[in-house]
Parts: C-alpha cells; structure tokens; sequence
C-alpha cells in the first residue's frame, strides 16, 4: 500500500511518525474518514471544509491548500487502485517537546491513507441494527468543540467498549443535559409522524458530512426536518430511528437497549433516505456543507 505523507506518495513501511509527535503524545490533531465510490471522492468539498474549520479552532496550521489535499488524494486514491473504499486524511500537531505547547511543534504532519473498508453486512441494511444506550457522556463543546474532529477519540471509545461488551456494534450517547447527542461514531435521526429530526450541533454532536447530506436529501423529498434537541424517552415513542455517517452511510436502528423501535423492522422512510443517499453516491453532485 502506498500512503501519502507530507507530499509524497511512500510505501506502507515508509509511512512514519516521530514517538514525539503530540498526536501520538496527546491527540492532539485533527482528521477526515471520507468514502471513495466509483473512483469519486464523495463529498470532497465537505470533508475539506470541515478539516480546515476542525484545525483553525484549535490553532493547527495546514501547510497545503484544499485544492492541494484533494489533489493528494486523488494521487493517492489511483496509486492504490482503489476504486470503493475509504480514505484518512490525518494532521498530526507534529513532533514537539514533552510538554503541551501546541506552539513548540514547528511541523505539523499530513498524510492520507487510501484503503478498502468494510463495515456492515448488506443484511444489516435491510433489517437494521440494534443498539445500546451507553453509560459513558458525551463530552460537551464547553470542554472540546464538537465541530473539531479531533484525534483524540477517548470518549467515543469508552462508549464503544460498552457497546462491544453488550455485543453490538453501536452505542447512543447523551450529553451532559441528558439529550439524546450522538453514536460513538455516526450521528443519529428519528422519525416521528413523517418528519425527520436530529439533534443541533449544541447538542454535543460533531457536524457529520453523511447528516448534512441525508438532511438535504430529506427536504428535497419532502419531509419536513428539524434540528431539535430530545431525550431518551422521545426515541422510544419514534416510528423510526437511523444512523448517518461516512462508513455506515445510512443504517436503521431496530433497537435501543432491547427497546423495539417501531415495529422492529427498517421503517419506510429510512429506506427511501438509503436508496437516495446511495443513488447520491454514484453522482458527482457535492451538497452544500452548511451545518
Ligand atoms: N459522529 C462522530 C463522533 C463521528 O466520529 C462521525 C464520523 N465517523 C460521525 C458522527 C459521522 O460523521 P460523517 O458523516 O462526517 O462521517
């Protein structure tokens, strides 16, 4: 496997990063797990917007441009041969000293791994999954800005440990408040009496590419969508719930801790969301990232 680092395309056993890098040190970093189809970039605009935010709050300078990094995955993406798949685009803070400063890092690193994924089974997709509700809080935006994709995943492997001890493969998080936030690594919608809702960013719940695309997708089918905040007890009275995110695309939740979500099977508006987004995925067409 070739990866791209820091403007050059190294085999696998190349690809290296300094015991003194604060992104090993303290996860201190930022990233983008983005899906290749076809050979296309999905939602390229999106994720590089999104990177430069995540990085420019917390005062990471990225040494390329957009254009640039779109270029290298490109490269890197045809020097693999990948035709579906998923890429990492990682900013490390780079290596510094011991200690925390940020600013004692002179050179940030860059690189992107380009590679096949595998995530749920087809069958997944047509008879949803179940869940649980995690013990484990949502960290809140007053401690790290949910906007910023940060290296450091602690807190969503906390929950996901729960999960993997309760034999599933997701875990719902509430925030401090309570409300309902997000999974360990997808974001979450209901659907109650035909309209779509997710909880707001203030929420504690990182801006998803894959949630911005599916909202759009829902209002050019005609369903009314909400970004509103809500607690357990309203995903229990929904007709249906689904995750959003970039490796699980769109996936219906059947159950939350044993609780039935509807009738216990994918409900109809979570399979018109997933044949629009998959149709979405053989497009060129870039959603505007507006969350
Ligand atoms: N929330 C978290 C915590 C995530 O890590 C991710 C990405 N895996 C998502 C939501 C979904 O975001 P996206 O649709 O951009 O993949």
């Amino acid at each position: 496997m070739k990866i791209w680092m820091n403007g050059n395309l190294v085999d696998q056993s190349d690809a290296k990063v300094s015991v003194f890098d604060h992104g090993v040190l303290y996860g201190d970093g930022v990233f983008e797990g983005i899906r290749v189809y076809g050979g296309r970039i999905f939602q390229c605009t999106a994720h590089l917007d999104r990177l430069f935010e995540s990085a420019s709050l917390i005062r990471l300078e990225i040494a390329y441009s957009a254009e640039q990094l779109e270029e290298a995955m490109v490269d890197c993406v045809e020097a693999n041969s990948l035709e579906s798949g998923y890429i990492r685009l990682v900013v490390t803070r780079g290596p510094g000293t011991l200690g925390l400063d940020p600013f004692k890092c002179p050179q940030p690193n860059v690189f992107i791994i380009a590679d096949q994924l595998k995530m749920y089974d087809e069958e997944m997709y047509q008879n949803g999954m179940a869940i649980i509700l995690a013990d484990t809080v949502r960290v809140s935006p007053s401690m790290i800005p949910s906007k910023v994709k940060s290296l450091n995943y602690l807190n969503n492997i906390l929950a996901k440990i729960e999960a993997v001890d309760a034999g599933v493969s997701e875990a719902m998080m509430l925030n401090a408040a309570g409300q309902v936030s997000e999974c360990t690594g997808d974001n979450i919608f209901l659907v109650r009496d035909g309209k779509v809702i997710t909880p707001p960013l203030a929420a504690s719940v990182l801006p998803g590419i894959t949630r911005n695309v599916v909202m759009h997708l829902a209002q050019r089918l005609g369903y009314e969508v909400r970004q509103e905040a809500f607690g357990i007890d309203t995903v229990y009275a929904a007709d249906e719930c689904f995750l959003t995110g970039t490796g699980a695309e769109v996936i219906a939740v059947t159950s939350v801790d044993g609780n039935v979500m509807g009738d216990g099977n994918v409900g109809p508006v979570t399979q018109t969301l997933l044949h629009a987004f998959r149709a979405l995925t053989e497009t060129d067409e870039q959603i505007p990232y507006d969350s």
